[in-house]
């Protein structure tokens, strides 16, 4: 008797553990056949930037290694999601096409057309949540509306019930002699033609094994201390999952559960790890994801209509420049953006320091600043990445008030008191003292210090004098709230 097949189409969910199209394609005996498709133009205006092009090639070897000791060959291809569904369902003879949802507006219209012209073909389809802890639509408030402050959605969201536990690799059939053909993963060209990624070769290891692993390290020596150290970039503080998390390497499952045992073992009451600081991050991204799925327009547009209005002056190409460049003479602002470009990563404190630093001492809109992490992040993700941009220029739901200016200069001096943080990425000022290295005006002195010689013509001086960008900032805030100027 022919055994059943049934193609599973792995999208950002590579990983083979915890995965339910996988576990669904398996269930019945059948051979699951694994497929990648590249096809970036079908995300456009939001295809994989450039860091994440390089984070897809290596999770996408590690996946295949992983199908590839369990026997089965993960099948690679590029061109139109349909047509090539369609075609591999022809050579294979599967039945049947399994997948794990994703939410970004685009990618749903896609995939609802997809699985329509799938069944029209008379083939299975079937999609699953395989990246969040409670589905967009399930969430819903007293009205019947979306959410849009964090804690009542948070307080909500765990008074439901608790995500089953995370399911392990399925029993897998080898793969059949004869199956579809594979293009290679390099074919793919995701790796940068110049090698600007050797920061971030050093800095991460992309895969499941390496998901896994960031968890345990993380659980072991940060989680305890999470609530007074993940705001300082100075230190090892937080998990740094969220790569991980975005190419589905790992789940807020398994992260929930491994919470769970982690609590039980330290004799913890279940409210404790519940209500813990690093479980509500993980909230917050539902709540990204929660917002992104009912505003679909918001990568684009303010969640607030008023901010429509804002008058965004034209775009200082000097200034704009220097901020990607981390050469805007503000220490912490440059630091963040130095290892953003090196490691393809920034700390979540240091994030919120250099968008409020582009969006209100610059006056770039936050649209600018989000595209650019968009190329820059491993982590990009619409959902989160909106979210963050929305939250700190004020215009989004639950953000931060836009009159609320992060000095860059105090929030260096709190959040990295020693200095090591912009040390670590500015090498021009490793010679200068915790006391000065963040303060424009002591830092002037210090340079000419003969310790640093060349200190000087090294280090930029502040491209904007931060109190009088601030009135700016803070008057055009004014003018949007009253336009008419009475
Ligand atoms: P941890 O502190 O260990 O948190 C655990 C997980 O919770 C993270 O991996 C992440 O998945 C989630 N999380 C934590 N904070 C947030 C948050 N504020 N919003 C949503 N999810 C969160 N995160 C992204 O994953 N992708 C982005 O593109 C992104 N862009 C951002 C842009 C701006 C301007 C800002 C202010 C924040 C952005 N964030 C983004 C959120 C946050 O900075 C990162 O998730 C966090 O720094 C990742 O580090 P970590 O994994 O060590 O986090």
């Amino acid at each position: 008797m022919l055994r059943k097949k049934s193609l599973v189409w792995h999208r950002l969910d590579l990983r083979t553990a915890d995965n339910p199209a996988l576990w669904a394609a398996t269930q019945d005996g059948s051979e699951a056949i694994p497929v990648f498709i590249w096809a970036p133009t079908e995300e456009s205006p939001w295809a994989p930037g450039s860091a994440s092009r390089w984070w897809l090639h290596h999770s996408l070897q590690r996946l295949a290694e992983d199908y590839k000791r369990l026997g089965v060959h993960l099948i690679i291809r590029q061109g139109p999601s349909l047509e090539t569904l369609q075609s591999l369902v022809r050579e294979s003879g599967a039945d049947a096409v399994y997948w794990n949802r994703r939410y970004e507006p685009g990618v749903i219209s896609r995939d609802a057309i997809i699985k329509d012209r799938l069944k029209s073909d008379g083939i299975t389809a079937e999609s699953f949540n395989g990246s969040l802890l409670w589905e967009p639509w399930e969430i819903r408030n007293q009205a019947g509306g979306p959410f849009q402050v964090f804690t009542p959605f948070w307080r909500h969201c765990l008074s439901k019930n608790p995500p089953l536990p995370p399911s392990p690799v399925p029993q897998l059939v080898r793969s059949s002699p004869g199956g579809p053909k594979s293009e290679s993963i390099a074919s793919l060209g995701l790796l940068p033609s110049i090698r600007w990624d050797v920061g971030m070769e050093a800095a991460w290891t992309p895969g499941e094994a390496g998901a896994a692993a960031n968890l345990g390290v993380f659980l072991e020596n940060a989680f305890l201390r999470y609530g007074e150290e993940r705001n300082r970039p100075d230190r090892v503080g937080t998990s740094r999952l969220s790569p991980h998390l975005h190419f589905g390497e790992i789940t807020p499952r398994q992260i929930w559960h491994a919470l769970k045992n982690a609590g039980e073992t330290l004799g913890w009451p279940e409210t404790q790890w519940r209500q813990s600081q690093f479980l509500a991050e993980v909230g917050w991204r539902e709540f990204a994801f929660h917002l992104l799925y009912h505003f679909p327009n918001c990568p684009e547009r303010p969640l607030r209509k008023e901010w429509d209005n804002f008058e965004w002056p034209p775009l200082n190409q000097a200034h704009w420049e220097a901020w990607k460049r981390g050469r805007t003479g503000f220490p912490i602002v440059d630091a963040g953006m130095r290892e953003l470009w090196a490691t393809g990563w920034m700390h979540n404190r240091v994030r919120m320091i250099v968008a409020s630093f582009l969006i209100k001492d610059l006056m770039i809109s936050w649209t600018e600043g989000a595209r650019w992490f968009w190329d820059t992040l491993v982590d990009a993700d619409l959902a989160a990445n909106t979210l963050g941009w929305q939250w700190t220029a004020g215009c989004g739901a639950d953000a931060a008030p836009y009159f609320r200016v992060f000095n860059p200069e105090s929030q260096g001096e709190k959040f990295d008191p020693r200095g090591e943080y912009v040390r670590r990425w500015i090498p021009e000022l490793r010679h200068l003292p915790a006391e000065s290295i963040h303060s424009p005006t002591m830092r002037k002195n210090e340079i000419f210090t003969p310790t640093a010689p060349n200190a000087k013509t090294a280090y930029p001086d502040p491209i904007v004098d931060h109190a009088l960008a601030r009135n700016r900032a803070l008057a055009a805030y004014t003018r949007l709230r009253n336009p008419a100027g009475v």
